[in-house]
């Protein structure tokens, strides 16, 4: 994909020259053009803009006008804007500058200079983009366990925190999930680690593709896992699990495991509750509730009861 460039400016000769000089090198593969602010504002919010270039004066917006625009949306801030003046005064271009304006070219311009400013913002505006894409890639990687590609438990308790303290703030009900599959060293004795690796591979996918859109799913331990169900009451939780539940008991295997049976048990804990005050209490009752489903035979879901 090649990079697009915007030109506003309410002359019309002044456009095609400037387009003529762009042309002429290889920098862009897409160009709009304004003829005013309104105008190229409109673009630049429906289009993916690399570099804009911007006439000072303009009827209706003017070029100050149009960096105040720039300036109140977030998403705009990274995209450079060079400003065409035709004045030699210093007090427009540190204005313009001040205002927010990457960089000027004045006018009648040289193609050479005019050429060399816009590369230099190009540059910086691509450097800009990559190692955006790059923090979020670590962002993710650093939120994700790489087996199951669920949510690691760091940013489940990341998450935990501030969806505990959202659903007291605006008291709504929020559910905690624990899932911790039965007798899995079982599975890793008979098959081995690989294919137990598989198993938890496999049950993730099931977990993922059972959630709805504002749950999520973390692989809290070995093969144990944590659901967060924001909005959701302990009796709504309990339906969620036990669906789950069901699937994972029927989740088919190919390969050397095909044939095995894999079930869970699940426990769970919600808020409000009496004895639930912080995210640290709210786990250890759905801990329990879990320890109880193992307690009283295995593949079931147990849950705290509403205590209020
Ligand atoms: P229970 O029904 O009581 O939960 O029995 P269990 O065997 O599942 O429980 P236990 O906690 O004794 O064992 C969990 C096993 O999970 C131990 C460990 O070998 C296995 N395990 C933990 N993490 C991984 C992993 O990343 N890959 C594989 N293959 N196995 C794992
Ligand atoms: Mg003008
Ligand atoms: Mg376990
Ligand atoms: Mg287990």
């Amino acid at each position: 994909m090649g990079h697009t460039i915007l030109i506003i400016d309410d002359t019309k000769s002044v456009r095609q020259q400037i387009l003529r000089t762009l042309r002429s090198s290889n920098l862009f593969s897409n160009y709009f053009e304004a003829t005013n602010g309104i105008e190229g504002f409109k673009t630049l919010l429906n289009e993916k803009i690399d570099v804009v270039l911007c006439d000072v004066e303009m009827p209706g917006m003017d070029g100050f006008k149009f960096l105040t625009m720039v300036n109140s949306r977030k998403e705009l801030h990274d995209i450079p804007v060079l400003l065409l003046t035709s004045h030699e005064e210093m007090a427009t271009k540190i204005k313009g500058l001040e205002q927010g304006a990457s960089d000027y070219v004045t006018k009648p311009f040289s193609p050479e200079e005019l050429l060399a400013r816009v590369k230099v913002q190009l540059k910086i505006k691509t450097l800009q983009d990559n190692l955006k894409q790059s923090n979020q890639l670590l962002q993710k990687l650093s939120q994700t366990d790489p087996l199951t590609e669920l949510y690691n438990r760091r940013h489940m308790m990341t998450t935990l925190e501030s969806e505990f303290d959202r659903s007291n703030r605006i008291s709504s009900p929020f559910a905690l999930m624990m899932i911790d599959l039965d007798h899995f060293k079982r599975v890793n004795d008979t098959y081995g680690h690989q294919q137990g690796d598989k198993v938890l591979q496999s049950i993730s996918w099931e977990i993922q593709e059972q959630l709805r859109p504002y749950d999520s799913a973390a692989r809290f331990g070995g093969e144990e896992f944590a659901l967060l169900l924001p909005e959701t009451t302990l009796g709504e939780a309990v339906v969620v699990a036990e669906r789950l539940r069901q699937r994972i008991s029927n989740v088919q295997f190919t390969g050397p495991i095909s044939g095995l049976k894999i079930t869970a048990s699940f426990g769970l804990a919600a808020i409000p509750h009496k004895k639930i005050n912080t995210t640290k209490d709210l786990i250890r009752l759905a801990d329990e509730a879990l320890y109880a489903a193992k307690h009283n035979g295995r593949n079931r879901v147990e849950s705290t009861p509403t205590d209020r």
